[in-house]
């Protein structure tokens, strides 16, 4: 291991602090991340120093403001090896992206009887959006099978995507079962039908090197807040050819090109899709964020965390009426672990561990599909990043052996 990580976390204020006076393990990732100093260093300095509105000012201000603003729209075309900048939209999150996509996409391909394929363990933000297409366009909507370790049934994937396919959307990682999907195999097999492919980076971009231009998928969302930077801001990847059919989803100003009275034209990419004053802090936020992950090293990263899982899951596994969802084999996974103890209901399971300071998340994780389709009404999860230690990984494992102590024989 190359990376010190017991020290990275010293850049991490919000890490050094005690929650029921026990040092807090923050292990719902999967949710947001935290922010390390020099990303919110960079927000301070912006706003100290640039404030100011981007593209319209000639002012020194304004032209600093761009050219950082823009200057990370090189970063990140570079993090996720995209073509050009023109391929880089700025979005709110993957959320916002994937509504576009839908919204845009379903208006120029899509047809009565076609059919839009995605998988049983979407996030709500690749399922709902697919739903009103289908809905308004009177497509069909399918879901590729899982098999029992929580992957995709591939054998079901050929099966389901066929000539009438015309988009299948699926998640890169599942942000309950921690599973990365095959996208470069299911990208060629969608292309094989003429098929537009779309994924949902939003739990692959923070934990592992994506590039956009081996998986070859057309479109890829993702979020800023989930790698370190702030809330607000996160990227749509699209390949230029589609981008310039398609039509903005939002309109006003900074996205067009020439006003008139009836009707207007719309600027180049990347910015006919970015209507109005964008989040100019959140994108620097971003920058700063990437320089960060840059700096430990993407491939570091994954690896740090299949270590920890490595260590995780077999003590995990030695807890009685512990079940653990998702693959059993690391290499298939990243840091997200979600799982249940029987007869504890995951609500009171993250209540007590969060008496132990240790923070996790319980619910259906905006998967609700998922969770019917495991049977499953809801499931705790813990969700490791790049801070987290393996005294974190012992604090939690310990703090989940008292949570079932005092659930299942404390109260005797
Ligand atoms: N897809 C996946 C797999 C996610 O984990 C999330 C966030 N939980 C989203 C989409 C939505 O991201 P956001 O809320 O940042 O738009």
């Amino acid at each position: 291991m190359t990376v010190p990580y017991e020290q990275l976390k010293n850049d991490f204020t919000i890490l050094q602090q005690t929650v029921n006076d026990e040092p807090l393990v923050y292990l719902d990732n999967a949710a947001t991340t935290q922010k390390p100093e020099s990303v919110l260093r960079a927000l301070e300095l912006y706003y100290q120093t640039s404030n100011a509105n981007v593209h319209r000012g000639v002012h020194t201000l304004a032209e600093r403001a761009t050219a950082q603003y823009e200057g990370t729209r090189e970063k990140v075309r570079r993090f996720i090896n995209a073509r050009e900048t023109a391929e880089v939209l700025y979005t709110r999150g993957t959320t916002t992206g994937l509504n576009w996509l839908a919204k845009s996409l379903g208006d120029l391909i899509i047809e009565p009887g076609d059919e839009i394929v995605i998988s049983f363990m979407e996030h709500h933000s690749n399922i709902i959006p697919w739903q009103q297409v289908a809905q308004n366009k009177q497509a069909t909507l399918k879901y590729i099978e899982l098999t029992e370790d929580g992957q995709l049934d591939m054998a079901d994937v050929r099966a389901k995507i066929t000539e009438k396919t015309k988009i299948v959307s699926l998640a890169h990682v599942s942000n309950v079962l921690g599973v990365v999907n095959p996208i470069k195999e299911i990208t060629q097999m969608v292309h094989d039908v003429d098929g537009v492919m779309v994924v949902d980076g939003a739990q692959a971009v923070p934990h592992m090197p994506v590039d956009v231009q081996d998986l070859n998928a057309d479109f890829y969302a993702f979020s800023g807040h989930k790698m370190l930077a702030p809330t607000g801001i996160g990227v749509l990847y699209g390949k230029r050819s589609w981008l310039e059919k398609m039509e903005p989803q939002e309109f006003g100003g900074e996205m067009i090109d020439f006003v008139g009275l009836q009707d207007s034209t719309w600027k180049e990419l990347p910015w006919k899709f970015e209507a109005g004053t964008p989040n100019i802090a959140g994108a620097i936020g971003l920058g700063a964020a990437i320089d960060y992950l840059e700096k430990v090293g993407m491939r570091e990263i994954m690896d740090h965390e299949q270590n920890m899982m490595a260590y995780v899951m077999p003590r995990l596994e030695e807890i009685d009426g512990l079940t653990i969802f998702g693959p059993k084999n690391i290499e298939d996974r990243t840091g997200v672990i979600a799982f249940n103890i029987d007869g504890i209901h995951p609500h009171d399971v993250a209540t007590a561990m969060d008496m132990e300071g240790v923070a996790v998340r319980a619910g259906h994780h905006c998967a609700q599909p998922l969770m019917n389709y495991m049977n499953q009404p809801a499931t705790a999860r813990a969700s490791f990043y790049l801070y987290n230690t393996l005294e974190d990984a012992d604090q939690f494992i310990q703090a989940l052996k008292a949570t079932k102590e005092f659930f299942l024989n404390g109260l005797n």
